[in-house]
């Protein structure tokens, strides 16, 4: 990668959906593995503390960032082969994820409909499972290529090596910031095979009066209710869900049903996952603001930037949310979104 492409005291303002001001002491955008593995290979790299950088949909900036910052910019999307029942799709991880989705079904390439309107970048949706309305991305990956930051080599890694759970992969755990993904890999189907038991979906269609939807009206479906339901990142800086839904076992969820007849939770295998808007939402934040941040006034899930809000006023909202949750349910509520530079 030349030289004059890493930039200096970059911002990364415009590059993060909370808006939170932030400025990277270096910043570079590699359009080619080749590219990113001679960034990797430099003075900068080796010397520097990195961080990768996508869409910026699940990251909060506490402060400037004293290193570099990689954001990949690899692009391309192509059919690697026709089997029976599958496509093999390959994408680069510059892509933008929505988009992509959007070009799959207008291919006849099914499966990723639910996931639509999910903010970022492909190389980003394995990192935490992306999920939405019944769907992640676990059910149709396949595999992925990954530069391995150390030493630049190129890695496959198959589905069973990204060991994905809910909103989580081994890139959260053990292999965090070990490698940077370039590609990633899904195995779409050839025939429709819609997944509509959400009740928001079913109802959707039922209201437009489709009966048999295609994968594209799930889709038209899915898009409309994030529309409805989450602040749009261009309007109000935000990180979509801000914590995890938390998972407890069963005789806890037993005990707080007790205190709390109305709690919201869906099992999750052996235990159950209670839904953390619902805690947020009864302990009184829905719609509260702290200085230039606040929870969303529709979902108590989303925190939100009102305008002018830096890093540490975000971080002190999750945290006076986090305690308030704990005093009232005995929950620890852990925050969804990565948070870079400042003093974490
Ligand atoms: C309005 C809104 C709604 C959302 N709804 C959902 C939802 O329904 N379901 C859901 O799961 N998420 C949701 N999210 C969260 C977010 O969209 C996803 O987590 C998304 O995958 C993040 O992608 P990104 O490219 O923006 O990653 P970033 O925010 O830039 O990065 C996230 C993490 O991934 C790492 N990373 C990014 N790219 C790479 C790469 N190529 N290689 C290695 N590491 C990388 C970063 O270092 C960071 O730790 C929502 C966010 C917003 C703002």
């Amino acid at each position: 990668m030349a030289a004059e492409t890493v930039h200096e005291n970059y911002s990364l303002g415009s590059l993060n959906t909370f808006g939170l001001p932030a400025l990277a002491r270096f910043f570079a955008a590699p359009d080619s593995e080749q590219a990113l593995q001679a960034l990797l290979c430099s003075e900068l790299a080796r010397r520097f503390p990195l961080m990768i950088l996508g869409g910026g949909s699940n990251v909060i900036l506490a402060g400037d960032f004293p290193g570099l910052v990689i954001q990949p910019a690899m692009k391309g999307i192509r059919c690697l082969e026709t089997t029976e029942q599958h496509y093999r799709i390959e994408a680069a991880a510059g892509e933008v994820w929505h988009d992509f989705v959007q070009y799959t079904l207008a291919q006849g390439w099914y499966g990723l409909e639910n996931l639509s309107l999910i903010p970022g970048s492909v190389g980003a949706c394995p990192i935490q499972n992306i999920g939405a309305y019944g769907v992640e991305i676990t059910d149709f990956f396949e595999s992925l290529t990954a530069v391995e930051i150390k030493t630049g080599s190129l890695r496959e890694f198959t589905h069973a090596e990204c060991r994905f759970a809910y909103r989580d992969s081994v890139f959260k755990q053990e292999l965090a910031d070990r490698y940077i993904i370039t590609r990633v890999r899904f195995r779409l189907l050839r025939k429709p095979a819609v997944r509509v038991a959400y009740g928001d979906i079913q109802k959707e269609l039922a209201d437009k009066g489709i009966d048999h939807p295609s994968p594209q009206q799930v889709a038209d479906a899915v898009i409309a209710i994030r529309q409805r339901k989450l602040p749009s990142p261009a309007v109000i800086g935000n990180a979509g869900s801000f914590f995890k839904n938390p998972v407890v076992d069963r005789a806890q969820f037993l005990r707080l049903q007790e205190q709390h007849p109305a709690i919201v939770a869906y099992p999750q295998g052996e235990e159950m996952k209670l839904a953390a808007g619902w805690l947020i939402d009864q302990a009184g934040w829905k719609g509260r603001r702290m200085g230039p941040v606040g929870s969303y006034e529709k979902q108590a899930l989303v925190l939100v930037n009102h305008g002018g809000a830096r890093g540490a006023d975000v971080l002190a909202l999750a945290q006076a949310i986090q305690a308030d949750v704990w005093q009232r349910f005995g929950v620890q509520l852990e925050m969804e979104p990565r948070v870079y530079g400042g003093a974490n």
